[in-house]
């Protein structure tokens, strides 16, 4: 299985066709998506204006790559802090986790899932995904608002109706 760094290097390799580029990054997306495939595809779209024809401009592609590298860093880096936490508590008899955390078993992905393609938070991913991190870090589940941008009603909606985030992640809302 092709890994995120090996797709990521085929997106700056400037030798290729800018079509499989794009089909490159469309590829990492399947490794990391914050906020879902679909989603994260709009907003990296938006955000770095990638062309429909994407000759016109295939440094968008780059650009793009660039935020959700940035978006993926800290997740990995918790990632690494958990399974090492994980074997410790094996070693010392404790099957079950003692703090699971959503993207744990989501694999990195979904961390703020977003079931609207067209409607998720506009600002950088990185800045959002810290803010989802940090959050879980405090506190043990998602209660008490939007893990993003702190709207209340959350919980009655599942999907917050201020960003558009599942903050209970995909699993909440189906
Ligand atoms: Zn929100």
């Amino acid at each position: 299985m092709t890994s995120f760094p090996a797709y990521a290097r085929q997106v700056r390799d400037e030798s290729l066709d800018p079509v499989q580029r794009r089909m490159r990054l469309r590829n990492c997306l399947y490794r990391f998506a914050p906020y879902g495939f679909n989603a994260t595809w709009h907003h990296l779209a938006i955000t770095h204006r990638i062309p429909g024809r994407i000759a016109a401009d295939p440094s968008s592609l780059v650009r793009a790559l660039d935020e959700l590298e940035a978006a993926r860093a800290p997740v990995l880096a918790r990632s690494v802090a958990f399974a090492a936490e994980r074997r410790l508590q094996k070693r010392e008899g404790r099957r079950v986790p003692q703090t699971p955390h959503p993207w744990d078993s989501w694999g990195c992905h979904n961390l703020a899932y977003c079931p609207d393609p067209r409607k998720h938070p506009a600002e950088p991913l990185p800045l959002v995904v810290g803010r989802v991190l940090e959050a879980y870090t405090r506190r043990a589940g998602p209660d008490g608002g939007c893990l993003v941008c702190g709207e209340e009603d959350w919980t009655l909606w599942r999907v917050c109706q201020n960003c558009g985030v599942a903050s209970g992640g995909r699993g909440s809302i189906l």
